[in-house]
């Protein structure tokens, strides 16, 4: 597989073709935004971390039987995935309350969700991500009412396998975003799932694990990253 051109940049990583049509190669950089993109910053050693801890996690969806767009890791700060034509739309479970949820209901921190809650947002940094509903997706024909229900099934699937995994390393999966897209006619879970993504709680502590450490500036982000990695037997080095 040979990298060819650069498609595109995101906030986080970029995005290559290859000589495959199918294929594609994703860099993980060090670029770290939140408040869409208002807030960016260089956070040494991210993208290898976020590059390889997406892998690890990748691979216990794929054994678990999820369809999922990761193929190899390709080097510290690549790997290679299937390409696929993206739903702009990004899925939020919640299992505790947090962020926008919180701010959106004026709801307390930390109160556990039963059963686990699923959001949509529109991907649209110039709208700020604005949330929408079921209807929006099918009547803007982002997706199919076949494909919204793969979508929510899919990410309920996750959730539960990585509640669990995530419990072994005792953290709490607080809430995380997902991203699917289509691969000739199915939908496959792309994009990344890496503390930048989702919540993780220590569950005796509540000490953040993840990109919240950023938002709210408490330091020690990638420390952190690795720590929930280095938890659940990633290998860093
Ligand atoms: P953003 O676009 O939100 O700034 P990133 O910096 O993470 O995000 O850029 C990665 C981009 O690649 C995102 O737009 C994401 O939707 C897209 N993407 C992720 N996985 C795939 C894939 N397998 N095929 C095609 N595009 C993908
Ligand atoms: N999230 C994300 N990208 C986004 C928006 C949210 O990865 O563009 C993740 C976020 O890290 C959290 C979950 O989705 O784990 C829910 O985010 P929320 O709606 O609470 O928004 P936030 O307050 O984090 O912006």
């Amino acid at each position: 597989m040979e990298k060819r051109e650069l498609l595109y940049t995101g906030k986080a990583k970029s995005v290559y073709a290859t000589d495959d049509a199918d294929h594609l190669v994703i860099l993980f950089r060090n670029d770290t935004s939140a408040f869409d993109g208002k807030k960016v910053e260089q956070l040494d050693r991210k993208g290898m971390v976020n590059n390889k801890f997406n892998a690890f996690i990748m691979e216990k969806l794929a054994a678990a039987g999820i369809p999922v767009h990761q193929e190899k890791l390709l080097s510290d700060n690549e790997s290679l995935v299937k390409r696929l034509t993206m739903i702009p739309v990004e899925c939020v479970v919640r299992n505790f309350a947090a962020g926008s949820l919180v701010r959106r209901l004026g709801v307390e921190e930390g109160k556990e969700l039963l059963p686990p809650t699923f959001e949509l947002f529109l991907k649209n940094d110039a709208l700020g991500d604005p949330m929408v509903n079921e209807y929006h997706v099918r009547s803007f024909g982002w997706a199919t009412d076949e494909q919204l229900q793969r979508m929510k099934e899919l990410s309920f699937k996750v959730n539960e396998v990585l509640k669990q995994l995530f419990d072994g390393g005792n953290m709490l999966l607080v809430d995380f975003k997902l991203e699917f897209g289509l691969f000739h006619g199915d939908i496959v879970l792309g994009d990344e799932f890496s503390p930048d993504g989702c919540r993780l709680w220590d569950k005796d502590t509540r000490k953040k694990l993840d990109k919240d450490r950023f938002r709210q500036g408490l330091g020690g982000v990638v420390e952190a990253y690795e720590e929930v990695g280095h938890r659940l037997g990633v290998k860093f080095d």
